[in-house]
């Protein structure tokens, strides 16, 4: 029989903080400017500039160690970790090694049979991006921004306890809803402020030890995540099976030819020339600020999720569904407190909204529309001043532009007419149009009346009372 094998999962995640300056200089964050014109003497590494930290770095990375169910260090350090490189202006990474800012987490995903699993988190800390090096193939150069050094990161370093790539995704997703919930980031994968190294062994079932690891880096959704997952436990496996032995290194997966090649050997701390960086002071937490972050936590999804089920009546489903973002959320209870329909509002979320999401690849937190132009809307087709084809086309123009959907209705004249007579003079005309479907319905086809209420709704350009249209289409024929 052949060997069982069970691949083991630890992951380094690295997440860029959402704080408007860098983590040790007053420059701007910004994305998208225009390259090097957010720099400064300290973070294009100039001698004799001095670092100050970024004090809303440390809340930010507290607040994530708290969420996370960590111990948080209350002295805690910066180390510069040396290596050259041209993205690197200093030759070190100012980041944490001795006494990262928070240890000794957890946590807890649903598993794929229903249960649920907790995860460690081995330690969480703080750390400055490097820049961006833009390789010109067509002036055979490389061009550098240091735009990005010195944006803000947190680490966090989880324990090897994940076992499949559909607990990595578990994770990930619970490590993005806490950090977004907490505004401490958009965590958006492909854009990079959320970014995962995977590392990955494989040990046969029942055995103790661990395997040799190898780390994958560059995966930028989680659809690459799962191939290099599997990709690189089946090359682990063939490895052991063909007797020989996994090497520790860094690999790169590559996801459009579906494999994996070597990078570089993996180093060790001890390469890296650690040393307390000390230009900076230690940093102190005391228990004031401790408390300060802890009070001022917000809701996570779970509490939410109880809360809308006590509050609003809405099904499981929608309040699973509302909850997976923050902004989709914080809309929902927005539009509700307006219009107090929480049906109403939740299902132009789970409906309109979420095929214009899925049809322009649009993120939940990047939602343009306001909670007060929703609620308007849904009390404009509430008073029957719009058709419900009517709404769901100026629904598409408020997700676009977030217009106000009385105003546009207003201008572009959607009212609905509720004038009779010119309601009549057009149902006179599409029966006049129409014999045979008149004589269909005579005969006693019902479904006839349906295509003359079409053809009617078509004729008054969707503003007509579809209940209305069908009522007087029904006297008109019987006359
Ligand atoms: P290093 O200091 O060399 O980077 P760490 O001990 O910090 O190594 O581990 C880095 C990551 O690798 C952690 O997320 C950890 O969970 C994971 N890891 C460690 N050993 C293994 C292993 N044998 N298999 C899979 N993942 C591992
Ligand atoms: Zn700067
Ligand atoms: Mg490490």
């Amino acid at each position: 029989m052949s060997k069982q094998y069970e691949t083991v999962i630890g992951l380094e995640v690295h997440v860029e903080l959402a704080t408007k300056t860098k983590i040790f200089c007053g420059c701007s964050t910004a994305f998208g400017a225009a390259p090097n014109t957010q720099t400064c003497p300290v973070c294009t590494g100039m001698p004799g500039s001095l670092p100050v930290l970024n004090r809303k770095v440390l809340e930010y990375a507290i607040a994530v160690g708290l969420a996370a169910n960590c111990e948080i260090t209350r002295y805690a350090k910066f180390d510069r970790k040396n290596y050259f490189y041209p993205d690197n202006p200093q030759n070190y990474q100012i980041s944490q090694l001795y006494l990262p800012i928070c240890r000794n987490g957890w946590v807890e995903i649903e598993t794929k049979k229903g249960g649920l699993k907790k995860v460690g988190i081995h330690e969480i800390h703080m750390e400055e991006d490097a820049g961006k090096l833009i390789h010109d193939e067509w002036e055979d150069c490389s061009l550098v921004d240091y735009n990005r050094s010195g944006v803000p990161l947190i680490e966090i370093v989880s324990e090897p306890d994940m076992r499949s790539a559909e607990e990595v995704i578990a994770y990930l997703e619970k490590l993005r809803l806490l950090i977004q919930y907490l505004g401490a980031s958009d965590c958006k994968l492909q854009e990079g402020s959320m970014r995962a190294d995977v590392n990955l062994s494989v040990r046969e079932v029942g055995t103790k030890q661990f395997g040799t690891r190898t780390e994958m880096k560059n995966l930028n959704s989680f659809k690459a995540i799962s191939r290099a997952i599997a990709g690189e436990t089946e090359r682990q496996i063939d490895l052991i099976e063909a007797g020989e032995r996994v090497i520790q290194e860094t690999r790169r997966w590559d996801d459009t030819q579906g494999e994996s090649y070597a990078m570089r050997s993996k180093e060790d701390a001890q390469d890296y020339r650690y040393f307390p960086d000390p230009d900076l002071v230690p940093v102190a937490v005391s228990d004031e600020m401790l408390e300060k972050i802890r009070a001022a936590q917000p809701e996570f999804r779970n509490e939410k999720m109880q809360r809308y089920r006590e509050e609003f009546g809405i099904p499981d489903y929608d309040i699973e569904i509302i909850t997976e973002s923050k902004h989709m959320a914080d809309l929902f209870e927005a539009a509700t407190a307006i219009c107090g329909q929480p049906k109403k509002v939740s299902n132009w979320l789970l409906g309109e909204t979420l095929r214009l999401m899925k049809e322009t690849e649009t993120d939940a937190q990047d939602l343009r529309f306001s909670p007060e132009h929703l609620a308007k809307l849904i009390w404009l087709a509430d008073k029957k001043l719009i058709t419900g084809s009517v709404a769901k086309e100026v629904f598409e123009v408020m997700f676009e532009e977030n217009v106000d959907p009385e105003r546009y209705v207003e201008e572009m004249g959607l009212k609905t007419v509720n004038d009779e007579g010119s309601l009549r003079k057009t149902i006179a005309e599409v029966i006049a149009a129409n014999p045979q479907s008149v004589a269909d319905y005579r005969s006693g086809k019902e479904k006839a009346i349906g295509f003359l209420v079409g053809q009617t709704m078509k004729a008054m350009k969707g503003k007509a009372d579809p209940a209305a249209v069908n009522q007087i289409l029904r006297e008109e024929i019987v006359k």
